[in-house]
């Protein structure tokens, strides 16, 4: 392991050790699923761009990938039809409200403000290029399978708890349609943006997702080119913006660094050039982020003096 590396993991485990005592928040409720994953699971993972990886405490155990999905599936559109294609079809402005929020649907026309909330995260799926709705969904895990360089698989389990309680969902699909804002059937769409959250992941697979980000989209454990360089700054942007729901400013104005949460308790965050961290801990804030994952990944990055709002 490289010096900064060893520093890097005495700087994690003081992190995760610190984290592992707080208490604070609650798994997400709304997914039954959810609430059934033991709160006191704590794990945190680093990998690098030049592919090493550091792995702590429960950085393997799978947790269902919720919000996280809807940085990949970005991805996958901006590979399929460009940057220009998709930012005339969903925006690219943050919501300041929650990620279910049918408000953000009266702005803008009905154009969906972001990928990264739950509107346009549906309308990006819709805008997946497939024949059918199983061809969409066999692609959107292949891309997730590509970028953390595993088999990633669906959980059942999830996907039924999530299935029969997503009725917000469905509703947001089919606003979204009468706005002409849906380009393949709705409750399809929505039916394979709620398999896409349903998927599993482990700490270090998550990591490997942002190290890929942070590598110009180069995977830096497989060597493959999974997105363009050029689409990378757009996913970033909108992690910044948008990617730790209605406090995203705060992440920024604290951390200064991309980030996206989900509701099953994952926290990523990308340092361009340098890899990425991977945070899991199922207690949420009051807005959908892991409690013990803010906490660690602040931790490290102030440690390591990497905001990219400072100068060096
Ligand atoms: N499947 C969840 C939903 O759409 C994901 C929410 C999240 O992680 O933000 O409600």
């Amino acid at each position: 392991m490289s010096q900064l590396n060893e520093k890097l993991a005495v700087i994690m485990q003081q992190a995760l050790d610190e984290a592992k005592t707080n208490i604070g928040g609650e798994n997400a409720s709304y997914i039954p699923f959810l609430a059934s994953v033991s709160s006191e699971l704590t794990g945190l993972a680093f990998v690098s761009v030049t592919g090493e990886i550091i792995q702590l405490q429960d950085a393997g155990y799978k947790f269902a990938i919720e919000s996280i999905s809807k940085i990949m599936t970005l991805g996958l559109v901006l590979e399929q039809s460009g940057a220009d294609a998709l930012h005339s079809k969903v925006g690219a402005e943050p919501t300041g409200m929650p990620f279910n929020s049918v408000l953000a649907l009266e702005l803008h026309q009905g154009k969906p403000l972001t990928p990264l909330v739950n509107a346009g995260a549906m309308a990006t799926v819709s805008l997946v290029k497939a024949t059918d709705k199983e061809q969409r969904w066999q692609q959107i895990l292949n891309f997730q399978s590509l970028l953390a360089n595993s088999t990633i698989t669906l959980s059942d389990e999830v996907n039924q708890s999530e299935q029969t309680t997503n009725t917000h969902n469905r509703a947001i699909a089919l606003l979204l349609e009468s706005s002409g804002r849906m380009y393949s059937e709705p409750l399809e769409a929505c039916d394979v943006y709620t398999r896409q959250c349903s998927t599993l992941f482990n700490a270090v697979e998550l990591a490997t997702v942002g190290a890929t980000l942070a590598n110009g989209g180069k995977n830096p454990c497989s060597g493959k080119q999974v997105i363009q360089p050029q689409n990378i700054p757009h996913i970033l942007a909108e992690m910044v913006m948008e990617g730790l729901y209605d406090t995203s400013g705060d992440w920024a104005y604290d951390v200064g660094l991309p980030g996206k949460s989900g509701v099953g308790g994952g926290l990523l965050t990308v340092i361009p050039n340098i890899g990425a961290l991977a945070a899991f801990s199922p207690r949420l804030d009051q807005f959908g982020n892991s409690v013990r994952g803010q906490q660690m990944i602040k931790h490290v990055t102030q440690a390591m003096a990497w905001n990219l709002f400072s100068s060096k």
